[in-house]
């Protein structure tokens, strides 16, 4: 069991944001509001399912500080390497070790 416990190295704040792209969202509709055909307004269900895409980055969900890998430019975008990240700064508790 982990225990998240971010602290937001810009402004402080405690939680974080994955952002994808490429994503399909697929969401079942309530009902359907037409007063007017051009500006027919769906009410969504909460049934919201969504498939595909890629992780873009991590961020701050305050002030959307973006989390990079120790020495490098890019945006972190994989779960494993956010792991490490954290870990390294003691923002998650764990039961694993981390492989040298
Ligand atoms: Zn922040």
């Amino acid at each position: 069991m982990s225990d998240l416990k971010f602290k937001c190295p810009n402004c402080g704040y405690h939680r974080l944001t994955e952002v994808m792209a490429n994503v399909t969202v697929s969401t079942e509709l309530e009902n359907l509001y037409i007063n007017d055909p051009m500006v027919a307004e769906p009410e969504y269900g909460d049934n919201e399912r969504h498939g595909g895409g890629y992780i873009l980055r991590f961020q701050c969900s305050n002030c959307k500080w973006v989390f990079r890998k120790d020495g490098e430019n890019n945006p972190i975008t994989s779960y494993a390497d956010l792991a490490i990240w954290l870990k390294k700064r003691k923002m998650v508790t764990d039961d694993w070790e981390e492989a040298e």
